[in-house]
């Protein structure tokens, strides 16, 4: 068993900055849980205070029903992976992933059997003596992934462990620390900026902004359902198209004409913010959808997809924010930058936000 309860948590440093404020989570045994969001919203500090190496300001921290406070890191039966990996330099692969069982006084034949379990789950065996300057980047991830395996922690406490890695060798180390994480079983908290990483890893995503949890939940959760326009935003690529709209009695009045908003409940304030996916648009008729048309100002192949970027005449209406839509269409969509075209969408699936807390109204 290893259960992470934060109860309240919050973190203020001596100058006064709320880094984190009141955060209430349960990370359950053999969990994988992302804390995302963007720079200086709070997550290596919630890591930092899970892990021992941070003091916490007011709330209780429990691993196992355990207040844990108190205790130093050391004795937290936890271990951290970092983005700099931090191996030391002078000695082998062998004696990096041995050093903290080495410092235990672990019996030396458990020692050798335990790194080379390890280095048999990281495909390490071959590199077991080398330095780290003779490793690639990621080689000495793996190292420092070992180096927190060899300890069979209660739980691993991850900050940003790809992010030194070029974009094809992250995918490839995602879904191997995917995989090792289910092998093992280990208690996880995963901190990234990227909501791809979070997307792709996580069991359940923790997304916080200016220290404070916006929502919690599986990714598939936050997909569907932002708690508000900050989670819809940062959740899928490319973003949430936000149209600021007025509400009438025929529907909702954006930039890309009336939309129908049929059974949803009528009690909407005066104006709205709409979010419309950019994958929902489609370039073929849909029965019973709403349609734009418009002028396609710039289409970005992707390969996989064709991404077709509208912008739309503001100044004839009193609309003032972003006149520029986003569909993600079929690579094969036969649509061409600078001519018209008219787009498809099924009005059920849009979000509506209030534009004032961003709550969502859906
Ligand atoms: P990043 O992705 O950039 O690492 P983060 O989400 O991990 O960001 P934190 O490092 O947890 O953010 O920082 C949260 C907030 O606390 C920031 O506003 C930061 O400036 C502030 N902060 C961090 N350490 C200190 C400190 N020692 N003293 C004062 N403020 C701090």
């Amino acid at each position: 068993m290893a259960e992470i309860v934060l109860d309240g948590v919050s973190k203020r440093f001596p100058d006064g900055t709320t880094a984190v404020h009141d955060i209430n989570l349960t990370i359950a045994d053999r969990e994988f849980v992302i804390l995302v969001g963007p720079s200086g919203c709070g997550k290596s500090t919630t890591l930092n205070m899970i892990a021992g190496l941070e003091e916490i300001t007011s709330g209780e921290l429990r691993i196992d029903g355990e207040r844990v406070n108190e205790r130093a890191p050391r004795d937290r039966d936890i271990a951290m992976v970092f983005q700099s990996y931090a191996l030391y330099p002078h000695m082998t692969v062998r004696e990096n992933m041995a050093f903290p069982l080495t410092l235990a006084k672990m019996p030396k034949p458990e020692i050798s059997a335990k790194v080379q379990h390890a280095a048999d789950l990281l495909d390490l065996t071959p590199l077991l003596d080398r330095k780290p300057a003779n490793l690639s980047g990621g080689q000495r991830q793996r190292v420092a992934m070992g180096r927190a395996i060899v300890r069979d922690p209660k739980a691993f406490l991850m900050d940003e462990p790809l992010s030194n890695l070029d974009a094809k060798l992250r995918v490839q180390m995602r879904t191997s620390i995917s995989r090792l994480q289910k092998r093992l079983g280990t208690t996880t908290v995963y901190v990234t900026h990227d909501q791809t990483e979070a997307m792709t890893l996580g069991d359940r995503i923790v997304i916080m902004r200016s220290g404070v949890v916006q929502q919690v939940g599986t990714p598939q959760d936050l997909y569907d359902h932002p708690a508000n326009q900050f989670v819809a935003g940062f959740i899928g690529s490319p973003s949430m198209n936000f149209l600021p709209a007025e509400v009438h009695p025929d529907g909702l009045h954006t930039i890309i004409g009336t939309i129908p908003y049929g059974s949803r409940p009528r009690r909407l304030p005066r104006e709205v913010i709409v979010g419309i996916r950019p994958e929902l648009f489609q370039d073929t008729r849909i029965r019973h959808g709403a349609s734009f048309t418009g002028t396609v100002d710039i289409i970005e192949s992707m390969g996989a997809d064709k991404l077709a970027y509208f912008t739309f005449e503001s100044g004839a209406t009193t609309f003032t924010a972003g006149p520029q839509v986003v569909a993600r269409l079929d690579p094969k969509s036969p649509i061409r930058e600078g001519e018209p075209a008219t787009i498809w969408y099924d009005p059920a699936a849009l979000h509506v936000f209030d534009p004032t807390s961003g709550a969502s109204l859906t």
